[in-house]
């Protein structure tokens, strides 16, 4: 592979990155489920959060590492798109509703492919609040029949941002970032409608027409959520009277209700509800002497855990070449 031009590396960071917190892809699938999670990656020595650079792009690009991207800036509560990922069966079909719903709203979306299904992915022309994107997503899921994850809906397409806000501190939901190297199947996943170099597809996304900020405000014309999404937002907003960030996972702050058997609290297993698993709710056992102790009944790792929790665990990074100019 050609070195990829500072300018494209450059033209990939001012698509996709929110902020320069990310999360990196294990190379190696976990030995019990085979899957590669991603995980945060570990502090430097003087304890500074690790920071994405045009390196990590690079790296990334290039199929050292693969990343995932997250979709907030607690400073702004902005994002610089809204992706649907449809995970399911009949997935691309949705996505392919929205496409021409968008369309018509003079949007031009563009559809990536996945292992199963794809995602779709909406740029901005300047970062926008993620409420208000979430407002106007879920609006035109009502509009088109698709059913939306989380909703009450096992099944359905999941919209990220994830989150209306996030505290400061937190992190809220990554996205794998597009162009990279899938890991589990070890190839890369193109967006249609451009030939497969990294070069003919971030050309063709520059050509987009972006949801401008006064297009989105006329869209949801001062409109709230949509009333079968309303139930979401208490539970987010009072997410937001939390006492301000902690250095330290807490599981109890993650997990939903809990109930005591002996000496622990057992609740739903967050990694096992992802596979619509653990119906009755009590896979998941917390010791209720240490909660920093948890342990799955089915067996899920850890990783796998808070991994579903949208709060990966910490690791060293691969060491990055560095740029080849
Ligand atoms: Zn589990």
């Amino acid at each position: 592979m050609e070195p990829l031009s500072s300018a494209l590396v450059e033209s990939y960071w001012r698509l996709f990155v929110n902020r320069q917190a990310y999360t990196v892809q294990s190379l190696r699938p976990h030995p019990q489920t085979g899957r590669h999670y991603y995980f945060r990656p570990k502090k430097g020595r003087r304890g500074a959060p690790p920071q994405m650079t045009h390196c990590t792009i690079r790296g990334h690009l290039e199929g050292e590492i693969t990343i995932g991207l997250y979709a907030i800036n607690p400073d702004t509560q902005r994002s610089k798109w809204l992706v649907l990922d449809a995970d399911y069966q009949d997935g691309t079909a949705d996505l392919l509703k929205f496409e021409y719903e968008l369309n018509g709203d003079g949007i031009q979306p563009a559809l990536e492919m996945s292992r199963r299904g794809g995602h779709l992915w909406i740029f901005f022309a300047t970062p926008l609040l993620a409420k208000q994107c979430r407002i106007y997503l879920h609006d035109l899921a009502l509009r088109l029949g698709v059913r939306v994850k989380g909703s009450g809906q096992a099944e359905g397409i999941e919209i990220f941002p994830k989150h209306d806000e996030i505290e400061p501190g937190r992190f809220g939901s990554a996205v794998r970032g597009p162009l990279g190297l899938h890991r589990a199947a070890n190839r890369r996943f193109w967006f249609c409608g451009a030939d497969h170099t990294i070069e003919a597809q971030m050309a063709h996304l520059s050509t987009l027409t972006k949801l401008t900020e006064q297009k989105l405000q006329g869209f949801i014309g001062g409109r709230e959520w949509p009333k079968p999404f309303s139930s979401l937002e208490p539970r987010r907003r009072s997410g937001l009277r939390r006492p301000p960030a902690r250095r330290e996972f807490r599981i109890l702050d993650h997990v939903g209700a809990v109930r005591v058997v002996g000496r622990n609290y057992v609740t739903r297993c967050p990694s096992c509800a992802e596979s619509r698993l653990d119906r009755s709710g009590d896979n998941l056992a917390i010791l209720i002497s240490d909660p920093r102790f948890y342990k799955c009944w089915a067996g899920c790792p850890k990783e796998a855990i808070r991994s579903a929790l949208g709060c990966p665990i910490e690791v060293s990074v691969p060491q990055l070449r560095p740029a080849a100019l």
